[in-house]
């Protein structure tokens, strides 16, 4: 299962079979550059394009990549280890992303007009431009459908990309670059860079406009090294430790459902996983009973397995890890455990006995585990599910309380009485707060994200009196004493003009 990387190749394998799926080239640094300064002359024409021409190229690219909607899901299923329907499933909400983010560029980029203030003369507009080049760094539990949060709003909003994708799922990332050069005239539009960590690391080096990363925290604090260097601004999408909370009158069925559902999708490696359950007290023992039901129904393998296989030996070593200590710390297993493990397989495991003194509370599992907690309140609930350095992701199953609950959970994203729901909603903003990162991708924030923005101010005619001139009256300090006093002290002027013209006088 894992990825050997050669001196100039890289080899991508299935990881629930081990079976070598084929072999990519490791790019240079100085073939990132190339691609970098190929991707420059594309995004010079790509720019000056109007929307609606951009926008039928982009149709284009979302009706061919629909075409090889299958072809795509095998080698993501094959390559990442994920079941055939998530594989689909992930093909899906890409394809909204992209369907999305053309459908909204051009008002989300719309220039805005904006009150001039005591500067009544002019007109002041806000207006977004397309960066250039920007360079996406993807992870590889949702090789596809991360990037392309990045890639389809930056498409969208006029630029070029250089997609560096994991090494361990470089495959499904050439498929979408091989569609992408048969479909935009400009074929150095969106290039794939495959390699490594040192690759990713030439990539936030280059001259690249802006790095769109998704991945670990460590890895991030690197690429911010790593870009600091040009100031290069950054878009982190990092790691998460997502609570849910369920109060004593939530729907225990359906709160149990989407705990099993968040904890377990993709075998529990997705940013935005259920981590970690608080229960209340009074419902606590049935909510428990009615997981491990559920939970006992997933079949794991195969084909139409609920659960695939975990898609690196790293992860299944930091799973272990996380069990080992959460059992040697007091922790009851109900279903599967660390010794439920073979391979490259996890059996979906759920813990009860938990405390914050153990990792897999604390740190981010991304494996198939729930560990429930029993709360005596909600507040008790609230404080420990804010007790994390993340704050990517949450949800809240309650009654009358659950916009409550939600508004006081310090994280990026709630969905309430669902899970993961927020990721599912083009218009909505995806990101996090904490060391789950910064910026946004997805909405009209998301295409914002990659382009710059410029305020422009123009005099639409002129007055007796210039404020930006050393041309003023003798007295304009005693007036301006006056204005400072009525504009912000105690007096009040509802109008800039009284104002001006009192100025004049
Ligand atoms: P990772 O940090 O190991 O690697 C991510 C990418 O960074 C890979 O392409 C890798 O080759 C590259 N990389 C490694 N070292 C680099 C360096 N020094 N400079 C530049 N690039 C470098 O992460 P991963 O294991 O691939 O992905 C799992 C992590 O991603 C988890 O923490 C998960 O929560 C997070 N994730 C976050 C989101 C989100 O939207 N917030 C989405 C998916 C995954």
């Amino acid at each position: 299962m894992a990825t050997a990387i050669s001196q100039e190749r890289l080899s991508s394998y299935n990881p629930a079979t081990g079976d070598l799926l084929g072999s990519v080239p490791i790019f240079s640094a100085a073939e990132v550059d190339a691609a970098v300064a190929r991707a420059r002359v594309a995004a010079e024409t790509w720019s000056t394009r109007s929307f609606a021409a951009r926008n039928e190229e982009l149709d284009a690219f979302r009706h061919a990549l629909a075409a090889a909607a299958d072809t795509i899901a095998d080698i993501l299923h094959r390559e990442n280890g994920k079941p055939e329907l998530e594989a689909l499933t992930e093909v899906m909400m890409s394809l909204g992303h992209l369907k999305h983010a053309v459908a909204r560029a051009e008002t989300a980029m719309a220039p805005k007009k904006v009150s001039a203030g005591l500067l009544a003369n002019f007109r002041a507009t806000i207006s977004y431009a397309p960066l250039g080049v920007v360079g996406v760094i993807g992870p590889w539990n949702y090789p596809l459908n991360t990037p392309m949060g990045s890639i389809a709003h930056a498409l969208a909003a006029g630029n070029a990309v250089v997609w560096k994708p994991s090494e361990l799922t470089p495959l499904v990332a050439l498929e979408i670059e091989k569609i992408a050069k048969q479909t935009f005239a400009l074929p150095d539009l969106l290039q794939v860079v495959t390699g490594a960590g040192a690759t990713g690391a030439a990539l936030a080096k280059a001259a690249v406009d802006k790095i769109s990363f998704t991945g670990s925290a460590a890895t991030g604090k690197r690429v911010m090294l790593a870009a600091s260097e040009r100031l290069t601004p950054v878009l982190m999408e990092l790691g998460g430790k997502d609570p849910m909370i369920v109060s004593d009158d939530a729907d225990l069925e359906k709160a149990a459902e989407a705990a099993v559902y968040g904890g377990l999708t993709n075998a529990g490696q997705a940013c935005i996983s259920v981590e970690r359950v608080y229960v209340a007290e009074a419902v606590y023992d049935k909510f428990v009973d009615e997981v491990v039901k559920q939970v006992r129904d997933l079949k794991v393998g195969g084909d139409d397995g609920d659960l695939g296989a975990m898609t690196s030996e790293a992860q299944v070593k930091i799973v272990k890890d996380h069990l080992d200590d959460a059992v040697a710390k007091g922790a009851k297993v109900l279903t599967g455990g660390p010794n439920a493990i073979s391979g490259s397989f996890i059996q979906p495991t759920v813990l009860t006995g938990v405390t914050h003194q153990m990792k897999v509370m604390t740190e981010e599992t991304f494996g198939p585990v729930i560990p429930i907690q029993k709360v005596k309140s909600i507040d008790e609930a609230v404080r420990l599910a804010n007790d994390s350095r993340y704050g990517l992701g949450s949800s809240v199953f309650a009654g009358k309380s659950a916009r409550s609950i939600a508004g006081k959970l310090r994280a990026g994203m709630t969905s309430i009485n669902s899970v993961m729901a927020f990721a599912g909603i083009y218009g909505l903003p995806f990101g996090g707060v904490g060391e789950s990162g910064f910026g946004r991708i997805h909405g009209d924030e998301g295409i914002r994200e990659f382009t710059r923005v410029k305020s422009t101010a123009e005099q639409a005619f002129s007055l007796p009196i210039n404020m930006m001139s050393f041309r003023q009256p003798k007295d304009a300090a005693k007036r301006l004493r006056g204005m400072i006093r009525q504009l912000y002290g105690d007096g009040v002027v509802s109008k800039a003009g009284d104002l001006l013209r009192k100025f004049r006088r």
